[in-house]
């Protein structure tokens, strides 16, 4: 149980929520960071970042996320890394977060938990994980070496996993259920151009099939149109197909949009609720890029230090009718 109110707990990581911890901790707010079990979010799945301006070499993923957290550190930034299992949020009032039976509470909270990889929801894809079926090329693709593999989605992330596992895999097919392609036309290309990528469409995923072994031997797929359908005998199959947020946790006392996207207001990073920030891949569907995301965790932070600056301007608008709370809140 934590005794002191914090200036602000920014829950989650990654690139938006380390720049959010290294600007509020230079605004000496001193920040709490719930870093989460993962800490470092995505990127730590990620080889090469060649499109984060400041590294002309291109940097590792996990490298970046040590040296972002570094950065914020040297500032002052406290982490635990942990994972918040609840989050109980206040329209301008305190803000609590909880790891089992250890609270924190601050005065502000800044959203950071990211997303996390979307499932197809089919027979056997929960029980053939780490059994064949993934959901991270980078992370899985080289236990595949000289065997057939489908990566599926029609996505960059697709794009980005099939390249990388066909470093590995005899063969590697990428199977969209249409014909039309989501990811960039340079994404594509490069992977079209991998001799050993093949291209399958329209087909739709049906079954994650086991072997005797209890391993992946093979996925059923259907033909969009005709629906025909055919299985493929592979060692691996990756999913690739988008994300989702990790909004649970407030996803019921914050606006979400119909995806469970936090909602911010036009141009801030501010909730529907005062005092409770979000920033990063929680409230971005478009773009989902490491440099957008820390350009949020600059926004993020500044929106906090000013609302921290000026709260609480009336005490009735915003704090409800407990009169502990406010006195609290405002020590
Ligand atoms: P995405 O662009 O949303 O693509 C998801 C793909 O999965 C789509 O092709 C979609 O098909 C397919 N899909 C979704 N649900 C499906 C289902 N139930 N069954 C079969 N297929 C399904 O997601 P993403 O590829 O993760 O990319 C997200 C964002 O990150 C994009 O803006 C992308 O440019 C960016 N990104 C960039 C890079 C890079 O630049 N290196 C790498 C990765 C991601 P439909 O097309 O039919 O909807």
């Amino acid at each position: 149980m934590s005794t002191e109110t914090e200036n602000v707990v920014i829950v989650g990581s990654g690139p938006a929520g380390y720049t959010a911890a290294l600007y509020t901790a230079r605004a000496d707010l001193k920040p709490l960071v719930i870093e989460g079990f993962a800490w470092g979010g995505l990127l730590q799945n990620t080889t090469d970042v060649e499109n984060y301006p400041g590294y002309p070499e291109g940097v590792l993923g996990p490298e970046m996320m040590q040296q972002l957290r570094d950065q914020a550190e040297r500032f002052g930034t406290r982490f635990i890394t942990d994972d918040a299992d609840r989050v109980e949020l206040s329209d301008g009032g305190l803000q609590r977060v909880f790891l089992g039976d250890e609270e924190h509470v601050a005065n502000s909270i800044i959203l950071a938990r990211g997303a996390e990889p979307r499932r197809l929801g089919l027979p056997g894809e929960l029980e053939l994980s780490g059994r064949g079926v993934s959901t991270c090329g980078v992370c899985d693709g080289a236990f595949f070496k000289g065997e057939e593999v489908v990566v599926i989605g029609g996505g960059d992330s697709a794009m980005e996993d099939a390249m990388f596992v066909a470093k590995y895999a005899s063969k590697l097919t990428i199977i969209h259920r249409r014909d039309e392609f989501r990811a960039t036309k340079i994404m594509l290309d490069r992977a079209s151009a991998k001799e050993n990528i093949e291209l399958k469409t329209p087909f739709i995923p049906e079954e994650f099939i086991a072997g005797d072994d209890g391993k992946l031997r093979a996925v059923r797929f259907r033909h969009s149109d005709s629906g025909e359908t055919e299985e493929m005998e592979v060692g691996g199959a990756f999913v690739a197909i988008g994300h989702i947020p990790r909004s649970e946790l407030v996803a019921d006392q914050i606006e979400t949009d119909e995806d469970g996207y936090v909602r911010t207001d036009a141009k801030s990073t501010r909730t529907n609720l005062t005092g409770v920030f979000a920033i990063g891949d929680l409230v971005d569907n478009i773009y989902r890029q490491a440099v957008t995301a820390a350009g949020t965790g600059c926004m993020g932070a500044l929106d906090a230090e000013w609302y921290l600056r000026d709260t609480p301007p009336d005490p009735e608008a915003h704090w409800g009718s407990d009169p502990g709370e406010v006195a609290e809140a405002t020590a």
